[in-house]
């Protein structure tokens, strides 16, 4: 029998959870436990990292895993690497289900940086109105640039306040409309805005809400991970295990 184990903390892996469970296929999700109250699932949850490369390895042989799925965050790039290393180790076929990066189009005023060093660095100069679209991680980064006032927006209430000296923080885990964030960006009066490359719809609302205002946006690019199988879509991981989201569900009649 098939044992398929989806590295989530994403909207794609959710959607993969649901679309595993509505066809009846063993599978368990993955989070790394960074969120206080993930979302409830359709099907077994485990919490927490594996322990590296050969945790992972250990895991996949100890729960006889036929498939893996990393459809992870394009920026967890130590999670994607130890998925392509301990699914070749353990044997077990990988594939990824990632979103395609979003590409500019006309209006946009994005200046590339390839990193968050280099997005920290980008922002030495006089004080701004910064959006720092980021999610929780690498926010204490910024504090190397004090200058600025930065707005945040975080899934959860932190339990220690961010260490930036000029901040202000909304709650709010979405979705986000680009009506809603424009409106966010005229309240406080956002002259940029920094967000990574995340690709998806998901996230998408700031960029187009940027757009629209004219406002410039810091786009930090991927990060490499090693070659693997790639797909974008449900339907491509169904065909990929065998199970065509197109099958009709009763055959025979
Ligand atoms: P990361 O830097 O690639 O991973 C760091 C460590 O966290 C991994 O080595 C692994 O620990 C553990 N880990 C990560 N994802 C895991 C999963 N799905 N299941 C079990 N363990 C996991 O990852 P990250 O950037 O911190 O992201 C952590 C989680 O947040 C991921 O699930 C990702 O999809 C989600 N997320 C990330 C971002 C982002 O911008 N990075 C945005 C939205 C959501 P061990 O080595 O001990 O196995």
């Amino acid at each position: 029998m098939e044992h398929i184990l989806i590295l989530g903390g994403t909207g794609e892996a959710s959607a993969l959870a649901a679309a595993v469970a509505e066809r009846g296929l063993t599978a368990t999700l993955s989070y790394a436990g960074r969120t206080a109250n993930p979302r409830a699932q359709p099907i077994p949850v485990r919490v927490g990292g594996f322990g590296g490369v050969a945790g992972l390895e250990r895991y996949v042989r100890d729960h006889r895993v036929t498939h893996l799925i990393d459809a992870t965050h394009p920026f967890a790039a130590t999670m994607s690497a130890h998925a392509v290393a301990a699914a070749q180790a353990a044997g077990v076929p990988l594939l990824a289900l990632t979103r395609p990066a979003w590409q500019p189009l006309p209006g946009d005023r994005w200046h590339g940086v390839p990193d968050i060093a280099a997005a920290v660095t980008a922002l030495s100069g006089p004080a701004r109105r910064v959006m720092l679209a980021l999610g929780r991680m690498h926010v204490e980064t910024f504090a190397a640039q004090p200058q600025h006032r930065y707005l945040l927006r975080f899934v959860d209430s932190p339990d220690v306040p961010p260490a930036l000296p000029d901040h202000r923080l909304v709650v709010d885990r979405g979705p986000f409309t680009v009506e809603g964030d424009m409106r966010l960006m005229q309240e406080h009066g956002i002259d940029l805005i920094v967000c990574k490359n995340a690709g998806g719809t998901g996230a998408e609302a700031k960029i187009v809400a940027a757009r629209r205002l004219g406002l410039p946006v810091l786009m930090i690019d991927r990060p490499f991970i090693p070659a693997r199988a790639t797909v974008h879509e449900i339907g491509e991981v169904m065909d990929w295990l065998g199970h065509s989201a197109h099958e009709p569900a009763h055959l025979g009649v």
